[in-house]
């Protein structure tokens, strides 16, 4: 009955292609889009104006949404990290975080990564498949739907630029003036380093914002901790960062992970200072979130200062990521690691609430 399975990724164009391919008039597909994007639309039997017997048939051919929480944590501090069961029963991470005045919702772009950082648990058994456009949007709809989004981080499981084309229709459709209709430069794509990639993003979306996650800054430090660094060395990986830099005209930011004793020498914060001036990057210095099966630690506050604290004495401009979450397995991939080694124990006494209930629509 559907052409495609990936309903929850159209357009309002692809949409309206949809209808007609099914021999239907062209404002059904209008009135699904609408309903799935701004009226709180999980089934076809929700979408208001449809026949009931037409909205059955539909219910019975396709989904409309991707997926469902199946687990959420929610932080003291109002961060909220939910865990999405997908059609094929994939499970993928995406967290809600909200201060007074923003919404940020940090997505998944693959389900696991290939990329295997020793401090995240979303590599630990590398990578299964890539997001659809509509599994990728529908994590920042689903939290949309409580509160609106304004900023949007794929900073969750997967290299988003091993998943470049999906990751770019994600993107589009989620600026779509019809749907959430959110600005480009509301998107930040951090990458571990893909060279091709990071100067195809210049091109085709010059507006999103790249982030670099470079977590150290000479090639012997950072191929221990980021594999993906012995495939592109950091001096290719910021050649591309350069051109694209130079392409958008903006500013670069590194993301560096605090990761106590292996990371956060005075040696690795030159480098790092050196690097970031070279580049007139902005750095974020994020203490590593402990992670259960990885080697780190978490440092404690004084080492952080001192090492922002060289960092700025040799001229890189930085800040310290506050601590979001910190009460709930805020890092990437942990809950989701966490529910498959671990399923019985998990629904109590941890701060998870197992819900199985449709997400509802905020007034
Ligand atoms: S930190 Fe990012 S790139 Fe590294 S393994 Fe985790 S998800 Fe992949």
């Amino acid at each position: 009955m559907t052409s495609t399975n990936d309903l929850t990724g159209q357009t309002p164009v692809q949409w309206r292609a949809w209808a007609k391919g099914l021999g239907l008039p062209e404002f059904r597909g209008d009135q699904c889009f609408s309903a799935l994007w701004s009226g709180g639309a999980n089934t076809f039997t929700e979408v208001k104006g449809l026949p009931k017997d037409l909205a059955a048939r539909l219910d019975t051919a396709a989904r409309l949404v991707p997926g469902k929480e199946v687990r959420r944590q929610e932080s003291r501090d109002g961060t909220v990290k939910s865990l999405l069961e997908m059609a094929d029963g994939k499970l993928v991470e995406c967290v809600s975080i909200p201060t007074s005045d923003r919404h940020t919702i940090c997505v998944s772009s693959q389900v696991g990564c290939a990329v295997g950082c020793t401090f995240c648990a979303s590599g630990k058994n590398g990578v299964e498949r890539d997001l659809t456009p509509g599994e990728i949007a529908f994590q920042v709809l689903f939290h949309h739907r409580r509160r609106p989004v304004t900023n949007v981080v794929f900073m969750g499981s997967g290299e988003p630029l091993f998943n470049y084309d999906n990751v770019l229709a994600a993107i589009r459709l989620l600026a779509e003036p019809k749907g959430l209709g959110m600005g480009r430069r509301r998107f930040t794509v951090s990458t571990s380093g893909v060279p091709k990639r990071i100067r195809q993003l210049g091109v085709d979306e010059p507006q999103v914002t790249l982030a670099f996650s470079i977590h150290a800054a000479d090639d012997e430090t950072r191929s221990r901790i980021v594999p993906l660094n012995r495939r592109w060395p950091l001096q290719e990986v910021l050649e591309a960062m350069r051109e694209y830099s130079d392409l958008v005209n903006r500013r670069m930011t590194f993301e560096y992970v605090l990761l106590g004793d292996d990371n956060m020498s005075e040696a690795h914060a030159k480098s790092l200072a050196d690097v970031a001036r070279r580049f007139h990057a902005h750095i974020n210095l994020i203490p590593f979130n402990p992670v259960f099966e990885t080697p780190h630690r978490r440092p404690n506050w004084d080492q952080v200062e001192t090492f922002a604290k060289w960092v700025d004495q040799l001229g890189g401009h930085v800040t310290v990521r506050g601590q979001r979450g910190a009460d709930i397995d805020a890092a990437c991939g942990q809950l989701k690691r966490r529910t498959e080694l671990d399923p019985p124990s998990m629904a109590e006494g941890d701060g998870i609430v197992a819900n199985d209930s449709p997400p509802t629509r905020q007034a």
